[in-house]
């Protein structure tokens, strides 16, 4: 079976093909069509055109198309999500929401069409009117990675289409079969030719083009830390918007007053759910020492009991991590904390699953020194470390001293905790009493410090990044009024 890129309303085959295969089991998923350079061009060229026709499509019936989309990925979500465990990896349920997010993203930025709210203002002169209002941003490039291949891409889609603006997406060459397959669900609801265009490849080859190109004035990047930051080098080159959703360093805070049993059952989730790799993944257990022991317990003997293998079968609960590299990435980290002296009470070491597929044992890491390197940099796999601390106030210190800043939890049930972490955790998502996951599409999602530059996906806040405003001022008086000068006494 072969995937191909979208251009303009077709599917072009390239001159060569790469692979994505099963991290369950390292069989083919499918080949897929490597696109290059030029096939960047084309997609810009395709985008340009179809942007004069788009941009002036009310918005009421660009959203009525994306409700149209919902429905069907809605009919398509169960072959949607097989295929996307297939492409990467994470246990069927999660699969199974990844879809239902771009579902919701569907039928929620489909009802902007009907608000894509501007506003009026009171001005200062006799017979003159002013209003703001938004303009699409116009082409935009997309740059997605692998861990969340249909909801984060989703987080960026629609937004830009309702706005009205044409788009070439680049997905991550891990998850090419699955982003190929969201494709066509838009094909099939007639989103026209050149508006939304496809484009895979590995390396950075094609990401690079699409940066670069001087027509694509708007790029939306969710991917590691270091890819960011080269790209908002090269996008501030050329002057360019740019929002960027990079990695994290999540920690939970539990204080000695919270409910154990359920800090247990939210922790595993937030740790080990999709392998430990979410951007919202907790990595850090920030624990006061009173109750540490007792959660310390609870966490390693339920943490053994977690079932690992290929995630299509309802009964496993942790996948494989996405390739070999990753593996081992996640591997040397693991042997680097043991060197610094942090003591791992369980995993850390690559799983044997039938002698096949990537796996790593999820890891409780107890002594985990502030600085060192497992509390400080993103691991992404199923490792945690556990950070204990005599009160609310350090351990919101710790909390806030990572380079990034995407999601924090604290588990109390003291109402002036509670409100004084809300206060003071500087995070772009804070949760309490529930782990570090579990965004939901109606709020804005990111990060602050090192995990973003400022800007937010999802939510109306999504709309920012996707659109210009415009003023425009109505002078109906029929002479010169002058702002700031006539209407003043002195
Ligand atoms: P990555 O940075 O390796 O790749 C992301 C995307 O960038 C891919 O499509 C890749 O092909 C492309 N790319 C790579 N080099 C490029 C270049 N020089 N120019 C243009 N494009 C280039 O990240 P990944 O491994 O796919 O994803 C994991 C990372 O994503 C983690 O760090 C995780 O925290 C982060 N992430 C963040 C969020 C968030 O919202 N903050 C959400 C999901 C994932």
């Amino acid at each position: 079976m072969e995937f191909k890129n979208y251009i303009n309303g077709k599917w072009v085959s390239g001159r060569k093909t790469f692979q994505t295969i099963n991290p369950a089991n390292e069989e083919l998923v499918a080949d897929i069509a490597h696109a290059e350079v030029t096939d960047v061009d084309s997609a810009v060229d395709a985008a340009k055109k179809a942007f004069d026709s788009w941009r002036l499509v009310p918005a009421p019936i660009r959203g009525e198309m994306l409700f149209k989309v919902g429905d069907i990925l809605k009919q398509k979500k169960e072959e949607l999500s097989q295929l996307l465990t297939r492409d990467m990896g994470k246990v069927i349920a999660e699969a199974r929401g990844d879809v239902q997010e771009a579902i919701d993203m569907a039928y929620f930025m489909g009802g902007e069409g009907r608000r894509l709210l501007g506003y009026t203002a009171p001005v200062e002169m006799m017979n003159k009117f002013g209003m703001a209002v938004r303009d699409p941003s116009g082409i935009v490039g997309l740059i997605t990675p692998w861990n969340f291949p249909i909801a984060v891409p989703s987080w960026k889609i629609f937004p830009a289409l309702v706005a009205g603006n044409t788009i070439i997406w680049k997905p991550s060459p891990e998850t090419p079969a699955v982003s190929a397959a969201f494709v066509e669900v838009f094909e099939l609801a007639g989103v026209p030719p050149g508006v939304f265009n496809l484009i895979m490849a590995p390396g950075a080859d094609a990401g690079k083009a699409l940066v670069e190109h001087p027509d694509v004035r708007v790029l939306s990047f969710t991917g590691s830390t270091s890819t960011g930051r080269s790209i908002a080098e090269l996008a501030g080159k050329h002057n360019k918007k740019l929002s960027l959703e990079m990695g994290g360093k999540n920690a939970i805070i539990v204080m000695d007053d919270a409910n154990i049993e359920l800090v247990t059952d939210a922790t595993l989730w937030a740790a080990f759910g999709t392998t430990g790799q979410r951007c919202t993944a907790a990595s850090r257990l920030i624990v006061q020492k009173g109750i540490a022991n007792k959660v310390k317990e609870l966490l390693v003997e339920r943490t053994k009991k977690l079932k690992l293998g290929d995630g299509l079968d309802p009964q496993i609960e942790i996948g494989p991590v996405i390739n070999k590299v990753a593996l081992d990435r996640i591997h040397s980290y693991v042997q680097l904390g043991q060197k610094e002296g942090a003591r791992a009470l369980t995993g850390a070491a690559i799983a044997d699953v039938d002698g096949k597929g990537f796996f790593y044992a999820p890891t409780l890491f107890d002594g985990v020194k502030p600085g060192s390197t497992l509390e400080a940099e993103e691991i992404f796999g199923p490792v945690l470390s556990i950070i204990e601390v005599e009160s609310l106030e350090e351990a919101i210190e710790v909390n806030n001293r990572s380079k990034y800043g995407l999601s924090t939890s604290i588990f109390t049930q003291d109402v002036n905790r509670a409100f004084t972490a809300m206060r003071d955790i500087f995070t772009g998502l804070v949760y309490i009493n529930h782990g570090t996951t579990g965004a939901e599409i109606q709020f804005p999602f990111g990060g602050v410090r090192g995990t973003g530059n400022g800007h937010r996906e999802a939510g109306q806040a999504a709309l920012e990044v996707f659109t210009e405003w415009k003023s425009i001022y109505v002078d109906y008086s029929g002479k010169l009024q002058r702002a700031q000068i006539d209407n003043r006494e002195e």
